[in-house]
């Protein structure tokens, strides 16, 4: 699946290319903005027991968006997962997932959370916002994305008129996390995690039907694109997630980390809203 003629006819008209990956794949990056930039142009802007791929650094210095389509860094098949998971994910209604997610065991990242981070936001919203795992204060408080990450992210939908507060499904985003258990101390998601809770993520995404995807980070890439490749290569340009557009951008604690880097990310998000604008 991916976009009629005639949207593909008008994205590549605004100078961005269509990549449909060949075929589905995972991995993981550095982190979450605190706040855009303030001279913010207002203009356009999949399981098992392999290891993954060692994080690449992400680039300081990236260059300005290419939109070009590249040869995408395929990744080793995850191992097969351990744990049990609830069966029947893939039919389950909101209620039924939400359980399955709130009493899942089919991981060891069970044992040392407060409670599963299911996701938050219109269950039908445009724009569905991928990011990586709960922390601590979304741990505590079970909704993902209330940290200083959260605070970024907010600041950045905000910029583009979007909320994750009660709004109509063109306004109010849908946020989900690739893992919905906190990795202890904040590590990095294992292969086997990621694949165990790939789900219910799987499902979240099916049943909300965004008209956009923004990825946000390695982890999200890894699970939604099965790519290996540094965000900063990924970014810029269009992929297609089970027929859903899908843009990759940095994590929002990874531009805590990298201010400079938070124009890149106002440009991944003007492309997103170029392709719901010519989407109609
Ligand atoms: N980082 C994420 O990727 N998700 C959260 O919910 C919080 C921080």
């Amino acid at each position: 699946m991916g976009f009629s003629d005639r949207q593909t006819k008008m994205l590549e008209e605004m100078g961005i290319r269509v990549w449909t990956r060949p075929e589905p794949a995972l991995v993981p990056e550095p982190e979450p903005i605190t706040a855009l930039p303030a001279a913010m142009p207002p203009r356009a802007l999949r399981p098992g027991a392999a290891p993954v791929p060692a994080p690449e650094p992400e680039p300081t210095s990236a260059p300005m968006v290419s939109r070009q389509a590249e040869v995408p860094v395929r990744m080793s098949p995850v191992p097969e997962a351990s744990g049990s998971r609830p069966t029947g994910v893939e039919t389950m209604d909101w209620p039924a997932l939400r359980d399955a997610v709130a009493s899942c065991t089919a991981c060891r990242l069970c044992e040392g959370r407060t409670q599963a981070v299911f996701g938050v936001g219109h269950e039908r919203a445009h724009w569905m916002i991928v990011g990586e795992a709960p922390g601590e204060q979304e741990d505590r408080q079970g909704e993902p994305f209330v940290g200083k990450s959260g605070q970024l992210l907010d600041n950045m939908l905000r910029a583009v008129g979007l909320t994750r507060e009660a709004e109509s499904p063109e306004r109010q985003v849908y946020i989900a996390n690739t893992l919905k258990c906190r990795p202890p101390f904040n590590r990095n998601p294992e292969p086997q995690e990621l694949a165990q809770c790939e789900p219910f993520l799987v499902r979240q995404i099916a049943m909300v039907q965004p008209r956009v995807i923004l990825a946000m980070g390695r982890f999200a890439v890894q699970s939604l694109l099965r790519s290996a490749e540094p965000i900063g290569r990924l970014r810029g340009r269009v992929h297609v997630y089970e027929g859903v557009p899908l843009v990759v951008t940095y994590h929002p604690a990874y531009l805590l980390r990298n201010p400079e880097d938070k124009g890149r990310a106002w440009d991944d998000l003007c492309l997103a809203r170029e392709i719901l604008e010519a989407a109609g």
